[in-house]
């Protein structure tokens, strides 16, 4: 495993992201399977994986104590662990903070973070009086080192950064999204304020473990060897700033492969990265739908659906899975299974778009 220095400590380049265990056959998120998930901690400090990132709310705040309890085999200054105050979970960060110890059964929490900082709480956080707490807690000893993790807008995240001295801070960081997304800025803003990087979504929750064939060929092509996930971690070595690349493992092929991946620090070279982000635009524009929203669909439906609105939910459902399918909650009109496959749609469609096909296969996923 390789390992990079943070401050005064040495950290794994890889880290176990703790929010996607194994549950229990039949079990909700919170029934944490704590023999399989054992077995992936336990691999994970036989093979040099020294830092664990939880948070409050993961598998409805069972993660914690999981965590707590498969690490409490191992030296407590071997393995560092993480965790974060989310203040839409628990306003209350003095009672939040005293239940993660209690949680984890420790004394200490090694790296401590504001969690998921928006564009809509970034007031909370500042105003609150968290960050004075938290920064107490760390003059006491009992958070080693404090962060934070952002999903807010690069503007948000500068504005953060810029207030306060933090230690580290966590973004979602991977080749897609620093081609279509913002985490090139973001990962900027961080570097320019010389705050070390932890990567969360580094296969973006595994979307980019199984791209497109077309795609995948380009990949195994150069490297028949090598993973696909492989690909994303391999990139992410090229960027000075990633301190740990976290990766919510799931079952132990996973981590077997990270750990292979992670055994030595080979990043991608100049023209590797080129072949991947030419993977990457394939890729994304075999899984998108290329509605420009033009409208000129929308008087003729008879079932008064919303094409290009239900169009923008099935871009998000081919790239981040069926959860996605919650955004047609915000849609008004008619929805996908209300579809009568008249076809007058993809008529008046100057994309060519097989509109109907989307709407079934929507329906579907749905289980309507
Ligand atoms: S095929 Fe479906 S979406 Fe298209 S116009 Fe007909 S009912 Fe509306
Ligand atoms: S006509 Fe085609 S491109 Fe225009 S909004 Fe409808 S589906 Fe999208």
């Amino acid at each position: 495993m390789v390992t990079k220095q943070f401050q005064n400590i040495t950290l794994s380049r890889l880290g176990m992201g703790n929010m996607r265990l194994p549950i229990l056959p039949g079990g909700k998120d919170g029934d944490i399977d704590y023999e399989k998930a054992g077995q992936i901690i336990d691999y994970a400090m036989e093979n040099g994986i020294n830092y664990f990132d939880s948070a409050y709310v993961y598998h409805s705040g069972q993660s914690e104590r999981f965590v707590g309890q498969a690490l409490r085999r191992y030296p407590r200054d071997s393995y560092y662990i993480t965790t974060k105050y989310n203040v839409r979970a628990n306003p209350d960060y003095r009672e939040t903070f005293a239940q993660q110890l209690e949680r984890y059964g420790v004394d200490h929490i090694d790296f401590y973070l504001i969690h998921a900082l928006g564009d809509n709480n970034i007031d909370d956080y500042l105003h609150n009086g968290c960050i004075p707490f938290f920064q107490q807690m760390k003059r006491e000893g009992k958070i080693s080192y404090f962060g934070f993790s952002s999903h807010a807008s690069p503007e948000v995240l500068a504005r953060f950064a810029d207030a306060e001295k933090w230690d580290f801070a966590q973004i979602q960081l991977n080749y897609f999204d620093w081609n279509y997304g913002t985490a090139k800025q973001e990962y900027e803003i961080l570097a320019e304020r010389n705050i070390p990087v932890m990567v969360m979504e580094s296969v973006r929750g595994g979307r980019l473990a199984k791209l497109t064939d077309e795609a995948e060929s380009l990949l195994r092509q150069a490297h028949p060897d090598w993973s696909i996930p492989s690909w994303a971690f391999r990139w992410l070595k090229r960027l000075p700033m990633v301190q740990v690349a976290l990766s919510g493992m799931s079952n132990l092929e996973q981590i077997q492969d990270n750990v292979a991946t992670f055994a030595d620090d080979r990043a991608l070279t100049d023209e590797e990265e080129a072949l991947l982000f030419r993977a990457c635009a394939l890729f994304h524009d075999q899984v998108r739908v290329p509605c420009t929203g033009c409208r000129y669909c929308c008087d003729t439906c008879p079932a008064g659906i919303n094409i290009p609105e239900v169009l923008k939910v099935y871009n998000s459902f081919k790239l981040e899975g069926a959860w996605a399918l919650n955004g047609l909650k915000n849609v008004e009109g008619g929805m996908p299974w209300d579809c009568v496959g008249c076809g007058a749609c993809t008529q008046q469609c100057p994309q060519n778009i097989g509109v109907p096909q989307l709407m079934e296969e929507m329906a579907k996923a749905a289980g309507k």
